[in-house]
């Protein structure tokens, strides 16, 4: 339920109602928007009687929040939220564009990435230094030193570090070296991994299991919010389906889906989305003229020697020529890049 405060309710009395719905055992969150204020109530499986609610000095109405997320939607919170990055607000005007590697490889692979990225226009270096694989024989990642490389590019190119952390115990560690933890799409629903992401103060960048629904995206990040991390960015990666011409199959249709249930930024990933770089540009247009917040693109100094995901990552050109037509659709949109 959410709780609409009149427009000229005092601050004593929004306090009254808070204390008040707290002391029935729920969660307030408060959206403090332009026009109106909104109490939100979480965590509790009774509902509340909301006559007794409205009889309070300064409330307006409630209004039963009919989604199984509550503080993902968009009826808790009207306004968009917006993720700080680096000066960047992630969910604002600007669309975000995180950038390098699948893997860490090497310290001069992962330099020549982050240089090249940011030369082209990046917002946000990534590269994975744990990596979920599906054989246990392929490469892992560099694990701590692969963290290390990416401070180390962090330091000389100023660009935030996005990266992967696969379990619980690995968020401090991963933490102390990411600016935004991504949580990949076989961790989805590791509730775990989500409760301990939520309860950092780091940006989360969820992205969508391979075979889950958007709403069960919408209750993953859920989890996160509801650890008290406001700091989700959702990110559509292709889902599994019965085509065999692309790695997963981009649904587009998440960007406006997701958009318009939840105030969360979304971004979307046309490298995992195609997994094939001859298809990234033109997905990744489509996916900046559908009103996704960001992409996060692969991009490899030499894709042929690439230990993870070659075949979807772009050379450090292509992907230089690809900002340039990002921005004029960025543009034609009204948004920047
Ligand atoms: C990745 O970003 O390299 C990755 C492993 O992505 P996903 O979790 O979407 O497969
Ligand atoms: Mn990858």
């Amino acid at each position: 339920m959410i709780i609409v405060m009149d427009k000229d309710a005092t601050p004593e009395q929004l306090q009254a109602v808070i204390a008040w719905v707290e002391g029935q055992g729920y969660r307030t969150h408060l959206s403090q928007g332009e026009e109106r204020t909104i109490v939100g109530v979480v965590g509790n499986d009774r509902p509340l009687d909301h006559n007794q609610v409205e009889r309070m000095a300064g409330v307006e109405r409630t209004v039963r929040i009919l989604a199984p997320y509550k503080l993902a939607s968009l009826d808790m919170q009207p306004e968009p939220t917006l993720v700080p990055l680096n000066g960047l607000k992630i969910g604002d005007k600007q669309v975000a564009l995180i950038a390098g590697p699948c893997s860490v490889e090497s310290r001069e692979q992962i330099l020549e990435a982050a240089h090249a990225v940011k030369e082209a226009g990046a917002t946000a270096l990534r590269g994975g230094a744990f990596k979920p694989r599906t054989s246990p024989y392929s490469f892992q990642g560099l694990g701590l030193a692969g963290l290390e490389l990416l401070a180390e590019a962090r330091e000389q190119t100023g660009l935030p570090v996005v990266t992967e952390v696969m379990a619980p115990e690995q968020v401090s560690l991963v933490a102390q070296y990411a600016d935004v933890l991504q949580v990949g799409a076989r961790n989805m629903q590791n509730y775990n991994l989500l409760r301990a992401v939520g309860s950092t103060n780091h940006p989360v960048l969820l992205k969508r299991g391979m075979m889950s629904t958007m709403e069960e995206l919408l209750m993953s990040a859920e989890y996160i919010l509801s650890c008290g991390n406001p700091s989700v960015m959702l990110c559509e990666r292709g889902i599994r389906t019965f085509e065999t011409y692309t790695r997963n199959t981009f649904d587009v249709n998440a960007i406006p889906a997701l958009k318009a249930r939840t105030h969360l930024p979304v971004l979307a990933d046309p490298s995992h989305g195609t997994g094939h770089w001859e298809y990234v540009e033109s997905v990744a247009l489509a996916a900046v003229a559908a009103g996704a917040d960001g992409l996060l693109i692969e991009v490899h100094p030499h894709p042929e020697q690439a230990l993870s995901d070659g075949l979807q990552s772009l050379k450090p050109e292509r992907f230089a020529d690809l900002v340039k037509r990002l921005r004029a659709v960025a543009e034609a949109i009204g948004r920047s890049l």
